[in-house]
C-alpha cells in the first residue's frame, strides 16, 4: 500500500503506534468530518477524528482519544456486512455496516478524502465477513484446524474422540471428555 494513503501527523502516528500490534500494519488512515476537511488538518495544533484501517481491523479514534480521553473503538472484518462510498461535495461519505450478537450498526465517516475513501472501500469489500488468523492476519475458515499460511494451530482436537474444539471450551461437547485446558491451543 502506498505511504501517501496514510494521512497522519507524526505526533498522532506516534500515539497510534502504541495500539498497533506486532505484525499489524496500517494500510489506510485519514482524518474525517467537516472540521478536518475544512481546515488544513496537517498544519493544525488540534487532532481530528481518525479512521484507521490495518491488515487486521478497522479502528476509530475520536479526537478526544488523542487527548487521553474516550475509548478506542475497533472491529474485525468478520463483522462487516456492507461497505459503501457516497460522493459528497466535500470528499466522500464512507458507510460501514456491522452485524454482531449485540446488534447491527452503521458507521458513517463523512467528509472522507476521496482517494483514501476509495482505497478503503475496495479493501474492506474484499475483506468483509472474513475471519483472520490471529497470528498472521490472513483469511481463514471457521473449520480450519491450522492456518494454511503461517502453520499456527487454530484449534485443538479432543484427545479422546478427535473432534475439533473451540479454544474456550472446557469440556468436549461430542464425547464429554474433560481435561485441563481441553480446547486451549497447544
Ligand atoms: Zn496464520
Ligand atoms: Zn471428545
Amino acid at each position: 500500500m502506498e505511504k501517501e494513503l496514510i494521512k497522519l501527523r507524526p505526533e498522532d502516528e506516534k500515539k497510534i503506534k502504541k495500539i498497533i500490534e506486532e505484525k499489524e500494519e496500517i494500510l489506510v488512515a485519514f482524518p474525517y468530518g467537516k472540521e478536518a476537511f475544512d481546515k488544513s488538518w496537517s498544519n493544525q495544533p488540534v487532532t481530528f477524528n481518525h479512521l484507521i484501517i490495518t491488515n487486521k481491523r478497522v479502528i476509530i479514534l475520536k479526537k478526544e482519544w488523542f487527548q487521553g480521553e474516550g475509548e478506542m473503538q475497533d472491529f474485525p472484518f468478520e463483522v462487516i456486512s456492507a461497505v459503501e462510498l457516497r460522493d459528497q461535495v466535500m470528499g466522500s461519505t464512507l458507510l460501514i455496516r456491522t452485524e454482531t450478537e449485540s446488534g447491527n450498526y452503521e458507521w458513517t465517516f463523512k467528509n472522507s478524502p476521496k482517494k483514501e475513501g476509495e482505497t478503503a472501500t475496495a479493501f474492506l469489500k474484499k475483506m468483509m465477513g472474513k475471519a483472520l488468523c490471529p497470528r498472521c492476519f490472513k483469511p481463514i475458515k471457521a473449520e480450519f484446524l491450522f492456518c494454511p499460511y503461517c502453520k499456527s494451530r487454530l484449534k485443538n482436537t479432543c484427545p479422546f474422540c478427535g473432534q475439533s474444539l473451540e479454544s474456550d471450551w472446557v469440556i468436549c461437547p461430542y464425547c464429554g471428555g474433560k481435561g485441563q485446558n481441553i480446547g486451549k491451543e497447544v
